[in-house]
C-alpha cells in the first residue's frame, strides 16, 4: 500500500527529539507565551527573513488576524473588497467573510493553478483594499507586475502561505514577499505540528503589534484591553515541536522536490497533465495532476493500493456555506474545470523512490 501521508512515520523520524521537547515543556510548568514560543518565532524569522513573527493558534486565525488588524488600523472597513483566487482552500475565503469583508474571486491560471495575475486589474474597484494571494499546492505566485499593480492601486498584498513554507521567488522566501503572510502548521502541512498552530509574518511592526494583541484577547498589558480580541495563541508544546522540525524542513523539501522531479520525468501517459513549475519556486506540498477521467483514475489507483486525494472536490463558491451569498451565483469555468479534473498523487518526506516508481508504472499503464 502506498499511503498518501503517513504522519506516524513522518514524525517517528524525530521521535526522540520530540519526546525530549515534550518533557522539557512538562517539566518547565510553563505552557503558553513562554520561551518556546519566542524561540520558534526567532527560528521562523530567520528561516523566512521576515522581521516580525507572531505565533498563533492555526492558519485560519493567522489570516483572520491580519485582516482584523488592518481593520483596527483603519486600512480596511466592513464591506471592503479583497481579491482572492477562486480555487483556494476554503479557509482563505472564510478569513475574509468572517471579517465582514467581501471576497472577489478571480480565476486561476490553468497551468499553475495560481491566481491569474492578468485578471486582477479588471477585478479592482474603489473598494478594493488588498490582494490575498495563495501559493497553492506549494508553488509561489509573484511577479513584478503583481507588485506594480498593488502599488498603483495602493493595495495590500497578503500571502496565504499555508502550503508553501520554504518556497522562493528570486531568493526571497514566501511569507516575506508581501505586506503580511499567514502560515499553517496543521499536521499535514510541510512543517506540521502535532496538533493545530499557525503564524503571521510581516515587515510592518505596527501591524505585528496589533496582531499580537488581538491574538491575546486584545491585550498587550495584563488586564488592559485595547481591542475586543481573540484567544489565538500557539501553545508551548507545539512551539517546542516545531522548533525541532523546522531544522529538517530544507532537507524534507529537497526530498519532495526529488519525488516531484521523478514523477515529472517518468509519467508519460498522454491523458495526464503534469504541473509546470520553476525550480526553487515550488515546495510540492501537494503533487497535483489533471486528468479528464479523474474519478476513474482514482478508482484504478485505489484498487491497486495507491492512496490519492482530491484538492479540492468542491470549489468555494459552490459550497453550501455560501449558498445565500453572491458567491453562489458566480460562473468560474477554469476553477470548475480544475475542481473536476485534479487528483493529488502521494508525496511526503518519507515516501521512497520505489513507491513513487510503483505509482508511475500504474499511471503509465492506465488506459
Ligand atoms: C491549511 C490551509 C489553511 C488553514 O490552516 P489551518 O491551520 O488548517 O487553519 C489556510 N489556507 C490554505 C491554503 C491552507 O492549505
Amino acid at each position: 500500500m502506498v499511503k498518501f501521508l503517513d504522519l506516524q512515520n513522518i514524525n517517528a523520524k524525530y521521535g526522540a527529539a520530540l519526546k525530549e521537547a515534550a518533557s522539557r515543556v512538562i517539566d518547565s510548568g510553563w505552557f503558553l507565551q513562554g520561551e518556546e514560543n519566542r524561540n520558534f518565532e526567532a527560528k521562523l524569522s530567520k528561516f523566512t527573513g521576515s522581521k516580525s513573527v507572531i505565533s498563533v493558534a492555526n492558519g485560519l486565525d493567522a489570516l483572520r488576524l491580519i485582516l482584523r488588524a488592518y481593520k483596527e488600523l483603519g486600512v480596511m472597513s466592513d464591506g471592503d473588497e479583497i481579491i482572492v483566487p477562486a480555487n483556494t482552500y476554503i479557509a482563505t475565503i472564510l478569513a475574509i467573510t468572517d471579517n465582514n469583508l467581501k471576497p472577489i474571486l478571480v480565476e486561476p491560471d490553468i497551468n499553475t493553478y495560481n491566481i491569474d495575475i492578468n485578471k486582477i486589474v479588471s477585478a479592482i474597484t474603489p473598494r478594493t483594499k488588498a490582494i490575498m494571494i495563495v501559493h497553492l499546492y506549494g508553488q509561489v505566485v509573484w511577479s513584478d507586475e503583481l507588485e506594480s499593480i498593488a502599488k498603483r492601486y495602493s493595495l495590500k498584498l497578503i500571502e496565504d502561505n499555508a502550503q508553501a513554507i520554504g518556497a522562493e521567488w528570486c531568493g526571497t522566501k514566501t511569507g516575506n514577499l508581501g505586506d503580511a503572510a499567514g502560515f499553517s502548521f496543521y499536521p499535514g502541512k510541510n512543517l506540521g505540528a502535532l496538533g493545530d498552530s499557525g503564524a503571521v509574518t510581516t515587515k510592518d511592526e505596527e501591524l505585528a503589534g496589533v496582531i499580537r494583541s488581538l491574538a491575546n484577547y486584545g491585550s498587550s498589558e495584563k488586564y488592559v484591553f485595547d481591542y475586543c480580541g481573540y484567544n489565538s495563541r500557539m501553545d508551548e508544546m507545539q512551539a517546542a515541536f516545531l522548533s525541532v522540525k523546522i531544522d529538517f524542513l530544507e532537507a524534507e523539501t529537497e526530498h519532495r522536490r526529488n519525488i516531484a522531479q521523478y514523477y515529472i520525468d517518468n509519467i508519460n501517459n498522454p491523458i495526464i497533465t503534469l504541473p509546470t513549475a520553476p525550480s526553487k519556486g515550488h515546495v510540492y506540498h501537494l503533487f497535483v495532476v489533471r486528468c479528464s477521467r479523474r474519478d476513474e483514475l482514482q478508482g484504478y489507483l485505489t484498487a491497486n493500493g495507491v492512496q490519492t486525494l482530491i484538492h479540492y472536490p468542491i470549489a468555494p463558491h459552490k459550497q453550501r456555506c455560501y449558498r445565500d451569498s453572491e458567491l453562489s451565483k458566480l460562473e468560474l469555468p477554469i476553477t470548475e474545470q480544475i475542481h473536476n479534473e485534479v487528483i493529488t498523487l502521494p508525496i511526503s518526506p518519507i515516501l521512497t523512490l520505489e513507491e513513487v516508481g510503483k505509482v508511475v508504472e500504474l499511471i503509465n499503464n492506465f488506459k
